[in-house]
């Protein structure tokens, strides 16, 4: 597998507080990478550098080849690194498929020609994703009345409208329900495997991350402590102490299972 995004050495800080500190890991073709660590690790600060919202105190990303360090989001965008945007991404008076097609008619930059013939433009494509996010049977509904876990799958379906070839995804599924985080994050490896996309993304939930991701990185106190298999994971003493001493997911798992 050849990797997609490399990132040496980054690190941010504010003020005083170092937030991360020398990361450096890289993400595989057709990868899905968890990142996961207590509240505060620097996980959000390390996704806000990658797609150009925060600038790195140090530090060099590579995306297929290319620096993205100065770059501004919309070219990062652009570039093709999706992200999932949060709620607030859809448009709420418009229907499920009038959403993606103004995404495709953003990406492909004829929002000048909207007015008249909006409502034809890119349906077709915009049906195939929502079919892709199982979404078709939904797509005349208006978005307003969604249920939660069917506008997460919307957003999935918006940011894959410029086809990008890695996705970040903080706390995809977040607010969701246990069985709805995991199918989520089920379809997502689903769609990573049939488009080849690589996924970066963080999770709370232990049971989604050691059911979908092929690696995960720990970060703790902004330093990436450990990047390895779920196994790997599961059974590093450090990883456990991390999270036991600290009082948070394994035992959030657990208290949900
Ligand atoms: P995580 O996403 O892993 O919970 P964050 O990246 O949000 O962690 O935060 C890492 C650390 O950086 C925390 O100590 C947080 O308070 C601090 N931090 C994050 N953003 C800012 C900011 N804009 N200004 C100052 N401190 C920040
Ligand atoms: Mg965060």
């Amino acid at each position: 597998m050849s990797d997609v995004l490399e990132v040496k050495n980054l690190s941010k800080s504010f003020g005083g507080i170092q937030a991360v500190k020398d990361v450096s890991f890289s993400v595989k073709k057709g990868e899905l990478l968890a990142m996961i660590g207590p509240n505060g690790a620097g996980k959000s600060t390390c996704f806000n550098m990658l797609m150009g919202q925060l600038k790195p105190t140090k530090g060099e990303v590579y995306f297929e080849g290319q620096n993205l360090i100065g770059r501004p989001p919309r070219e990062i965008w652009r570039m093709g690194i999706g992200r999932t945007f949060q709620i607030t991404g859809t448009y709420t008076s418009m229907t499920v498929v009038e959403n993606v097609q103004m995404a495709l008619i953003s990406h492909h930059r004829r929002t000048m020609a909207i007015l008249p013939y909006a409502h034809k433009m890119y349906k077709p494509e915009a049906m195939e994703l929502l079919e892709l996010v199982g979404m078709q049977d939904q797509a005349e509904r208006h978005c307003a009345i969604l249920a939660y876990g069917d506008l997460k799958r919307l957003e999935l379906a918006i940011a894959l409208c410029h086809d990008p070839s890695l996705l970040l995804m903080d706390e995809p599924t977040a607010g969701m329900a246990p069985t709805e985080r995991i199918k989520l994050m089920q379809l997502t490896a689903d769609i990573v495997q049939d488009k080849n996309i690589s996924v970066l993304f963080t999770e709370h939930d232990m049971d989604v991350v050691f059911a979908h991701s092929h690696r995960i990185m720990v970060l703790n106190r902004g330093e990436l402590m450990a990047n390895g298999s779920v196994d790997e994971i599961r059974n590093d003493p450090r990883v456990q102490e991390v999270y036991l001493g600290g009082g948070s997911l394994f035992e959030e798992a657990e208290s949900q299972a």
